[in-house]
């Protein structure tokens, strides 16, 4: 069993961790979020990305920053949120008991902002900051043969520039029960600075546009896209993306980069 795994076991299997200990668990890490949330719904405009944003669709980083009105997550949504909010408190008291580090740790660097999971000094003095995510049991399985998806890592990687890290440390946790596999994998990489200049430089790239008025074209997994596609079930064709909230706003504007003049905001305009 792999250190993160026997860690969390101990915590699991502790006659200390009783109900209000794992309600306190739970608000540490939904306070994390909630401030996170609340500097989204800011009343002036941030002109920055978040490091969480690496590689997603820049258009949805620039309607973010514009200030569009997004819909609202249903209820699956917040129900895996929720579990992901606990799994991810467990990993972060796993990784408190084994290193006294620091947990949630803010960062701002020039046009990137984010908020790092865990930071901790190695016994072998490696800087470390950690980024735990929860996933679907498939997701656990891809990545147990094809390790931690680039986005993840180039998040960690961006909380390691602006933390002087020089390594990062990516726990994933199974959302689901899965008796096949451990319920937590997870690696500890050297500090990369090509993946992280263009993680950096997609980020600047999107509030670049935003002063120049253009907001970013479409993009799916990291590729332009210009057209809706069929869908694998129906058949019928439509944006890709429908975990995004601004997917209404989005299906009613042109492909590529579109002005932002007449795309909604509640933040009020930039002078240009
Ligand atoms: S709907 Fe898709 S293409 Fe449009 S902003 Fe959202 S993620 Fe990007």
């Amino acid at each position: 069993m792999s250190g993160i795994n026997a860690e969390i076991q101990k915590i699991i299997s502790s006659r200390s961790l009783t109900a209000s200990v794992i309600e306190g668990l739970a608000q540490e890490q939904w306070d994390a979020h909630r401030d996170e949330a609340k500097r989204a719904a800011r009343t002036g405009r941030d002109m920055y990305g978040y490091a969480s944003e690496a590689f997603a669709c820049e258009r949805k980083i620039g309607f973010r920053i514009w200030g569009t009105p997004g819909g609202d997550i249903d209820f699956k949504g917040r129900w895996a949120m929720l579990g992901g909010v606990l799994g991810e408190a467990f990993v972060v008291r796993a990784l408190d008991n084994l290193y006294k580090g620091e947990a949630q740790v803010p960062f701002a660097d020039g046009p990137v902002h984010g908020r790092a999971d865990y930071l901790y000094s190695a016994p072998n003095g490696d800087v470390v900051v950690g980024e735990v995510k929860m996933v679907a049991p498939f997701a656990l399985k891809q990545a147990l043969k094809a390790g931690p998806k680039r986005d993840h890592v180039a998040q960690a990687m961006l909380g390691a520039a602006a933390l002087d890290a020089n390594k990062v440390r990516i726990v994933y946790g199974c959302l689901k029960e899965d008796r096949s596999q451990e319920p937590f994998l997870d690696w500890t990489i050297n500090v990369d600075p090509k993946l992280t200049a263009e993680a950096r430089a997609s980020l600047a790239g999107v509030v670049d546009a935003i002063e120049r008025n253009e907001l970013p074209a479409r993009m799916f997994e990291g590729k332009v896209i210009d057209r809706p596609v069929a869908t694998r079930s129906s058949g019928a064709k439509m944006w890709p993306c429908g975990y995004c909230p601004y997917l209404d706003t989005c299906a009613g504007l042109t492909s590529g980069v579109v002005p932002l003049d007449g795309v909604p905001t509640t933040v009020g305009k930039l002078p240009i």
